[in-house]
């Protein structure tokens, strides 16, 4: 069957008079300006593969999700401007997108990380207060969303495999909507700076990265 992204599912529906909107994606491209990142030992920076990726993704989901950036350009941008970007654009879910590091040269995996829920019970006085910064409501979608991510992005050649964990997430904080931040591999890594550095690799990297939003969106 062919696949039919959730954008234009929505898009049909509403052509069909069962109303809707456009889903909301934000992408927020990890670092930028004055923050590079990492760089790879041939010169690669973080910062500029993960604003590729986010116009690859763009390019992808664009043509019927309304796809907003955080930044569009080499620009520095502090993370809770990133999360104030993210609110003001009224965003179904945010991916931030990272080429990190790994502990070892040889490191080559794919990582997901959602907020991890916060500590104590619901009924605690400031507990959504806290430095989860009232994103608690939405931390059971962000893990749904990594679940979505997870799939296809462990049917790419060349990875380890993908890792999943909870922890304190600056982008999360204060965000009104799911988040997941996204590191695509290692540029730590030689061989796999070379690998994203390579246009066609990010664009297998962004479908895998759209089919997962498209599955969460079509939930
Ligand atoms: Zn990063």
């Amino acid at each position: 069957m062919a696949l039919v992204s959730a954008c234009v599912m929505v898009l049909l529906l509403a052509a069909a008079g069962y109303g809707g909107e456009r889903p909301v994606v934000v992408l927020d491209p990890g670092h930028g300006g004055e923050d590079v990142g990492v760089t790879g030992s041939y010169g690669s920076r973080e910062k500029d593969v993960a604003l590729a990726l986010a116009l690859e993704l763009r390019r992808q989901l664009g043509l019927s999700c309304d796809v907003r950036l955080t930044r569009e350009s080499d620009s520095t941008l502090s993370v809770m401007r990133r999360v104030e970007l993210a609110n003001s654009f009224h965003g179904d879910l945010l991916v931030s997108l990272h080429a990190g590091g790994g502990l070892s040269r040889d490191a080559n995996r794919i990582a997901l990380f959602v907020q991890q829920e916060p500590k104590g019970r619901a009924t605690d006085p400031g507990r959504d207060n806290g430095w989860d910064g009232g994103h608690r409501p939405h931390i059971s979608e962000s893990q749904a969303l990594a679940t979505m991510l997870e799939r296809p992005l462990a049917l790419l050649d060349g990875y380890e495999g993908v890792d999943y964990s909870a922890v304190p997430l600056g982008i999360a904080r204060g965000a009104g909507m799911p988040v997941v931040l996204l590191e695509v591999g290692n540029l730590t890594n030689p061989r796999e700076e070379g690998r994203l550095e390579s246009p066609e690799h990010l664009r297998r990297v962004a479908a895998a990265v759209a089919a997962g939003i498209d599955a969460y969106l079509l939930r």
